[in-house]
């Protein structure tokens, strides 16, 4: 962390509620640090009733930029100048610049998730048959990136059907002809999974502290040549990613996910390549406290 902050320091930061269990500052700490930039990032924990006020407080204080997260992400884009095509396709911002008053929102989720699946797991969605369980902020996120990146066929699942027809409508509507939606069953699943290639849990279905849960589906009928993706990452290896490795398949937590969705950030907000190992190194330190 930056000690000597001066009259120059540019300041950063992450809007959220609750904020105090975030691991934003970490990241950013890390690569301003490894960086010698002089910059500083720090929690605002901003109930949803003063966001208008916090934006008004954004531009007034000259703040270079923030994260957003849970419950900010769709509200702020009423509060913003611009924003990205992918973040309004997606509905939700994570990221937000600040030029010269001037607030633009991004959404670094969606293309951090990519960038973990490549780097991490070598695996591209172009030509594969992706399976989402799930439909809330972060499936819609995932859904639209993989889309966008080519994936033949995306399939979606979750408790409430509404919610899955609005992802899968959006999709096909606005990006392309290739998702479909399927009812949370043995029947379905026992049909779609041998055909999947990538299997995405969107679901908070097995989050720390209920680290013996895992969504209820007939797993064994997925090929040992799938990669099973979790976007948890509390705790590393879900009760999902174990038994998926038990059964052949490559396993990939959320880790990567949340250290690219920061990594593109930095580099947003700094101009600057971000440190990668440094950040990773940073949050693997705080995860296993
Ligand atoms: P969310 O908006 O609350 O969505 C959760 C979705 O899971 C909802 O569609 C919910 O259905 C469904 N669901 C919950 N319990 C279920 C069950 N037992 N069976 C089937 N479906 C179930 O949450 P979110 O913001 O999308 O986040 C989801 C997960 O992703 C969390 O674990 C979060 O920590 C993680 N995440 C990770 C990153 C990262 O950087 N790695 C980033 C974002 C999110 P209903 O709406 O019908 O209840």
């Amino acid at each position: 962390m930056n000690l000597f902050i001066k009259g120059s320091t540019k300041v950063y930061g992450i809007l959220g509620w609750p904020v105090e269990h975030s691991f934003s500052p970490v990241l950013h700490n890390s690569a301003f640090q490894q960086t010698g930039l002089d910059c500083v990032y720090v929690p605002f924990p901003v109930k949803p009733a003063d966001l208008a006020r916090t934006m008004d407080g954004i531009r007034s204080m000259g703040i270079s930029g923030v994260s957003v997260t849970i419950p900010h992400k769709s509200k702020v884009i009423d509060y913003l100048d611009e924003i990205t095509p992918e973040a309004k396709l997606i509905g939700a911002v994570n990221t937000i610049v600040s030029k010269d008053g001037r607030l633009k929102g991004y959404n670094t989720d969606a293309p951090g998730f990519l960038s973990s699946l490549e780097s991490e797991a070598a695996v591209s969605p172009a030509d594969k048959k992706v399976l989402i369980l799930g439909a809330g902020g972060a499936a819609r996120a995932v859904a639209v990136q993989m889309a966008l990146a080519g994936a033949s066929e995306i399939l979606i699942t979750s408790k409430t059907f509404e919610k899955v027809e609005s992802i899968v409508n959006l999709i096909n509507h606005s990006v392309r002809q290739c998702a479909r939606s399927f009812i949370w069953s043995e029947t379905e699943f026992r049909k779609i999974l041998p055909e999947t290639d990538i299997l995405i849990n969107t679901t908070p279905v097995g989050m720390h502290p209920r680290v013996d849960e895992m969504p209820k589906f007939p797993l064994r009928y997925l090929p040992a040549s799938a990669l099973v993706c979790d976007l948890i990452y509390n705790p590393r290896e879900t009760l999902l990613l174990k038994k998926s490795r038990e059964q052949g398949c490559a396993a990939m937590n959320g880790m990567g996910m949340l250290l690219y969705q920061g990594a593109i950030a930095f580099e947003l907000w700094t101009g600057v390549k971000p440190p990668i190992e440094v950040m990773k190194t940073a949050l693997e330190t705080v995860l296993t406290k």
